[in-house]
């Protein structure tokens, strides 16, 4: 589920949404919207304190925030794409958006079946 200002936007809204800002020019959106990195969201995860998550075990396996920290160190960058659920940030609205299967992650243009890498299905042809 993706929000624009606020409101809770469906999968064809969030299409309509991208198609208008594809027609912006590209370096100025990729200017727009910063995509996380492993390191991004570690740095982000510092600003959590997961304690209570684990005591009330909606997180489980671990014995505290710093052991599930520590474990994070080691995870994947979907498994922090998952877990946050968004994989950009817009610079403007400070809003964190999720742009698997909707659009390419470096230049953010929509996928299209034909323009997918068959090497990751998360980026355009033109980016991997
Ligand atoms: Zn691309």
């Amino acid at each position: 589920m993706t929000e624009l200002n606020g409101k809770k936007l469906k999968g064809s809204e969030s299409f309509k949404e991208l198609r208008k800002i594809n027609f912006m020019n590209n370096d100025k959106y990729k200017n727009v919207y910063f995509r996380y990195n492993k390191k991004d969201y570690l740095e982000y995860a510092e600003s959590f304190d997961y304690s209570n998550d684990i005591k009330e075990g909606k997180i489980k396996g671990f014995e505290n925030d710093l052991d599930f920290k520590k474990s994070m160190k080691k995870w994947k960058i979907d498994q922090f794409r998952d877990f946050y659920g968004f994989t950009h940030k817009n610079r403007v609205t400070g809003q964190e958006r999720d742009y698997r299967n909707y659009a390419c992650l470096d230049c953010l243009e929509v996928l299209r079946p034909d323009f997918i890498s068959s090497k990751d299905k998360y980026y355009c042809v033109n980016c991997l």
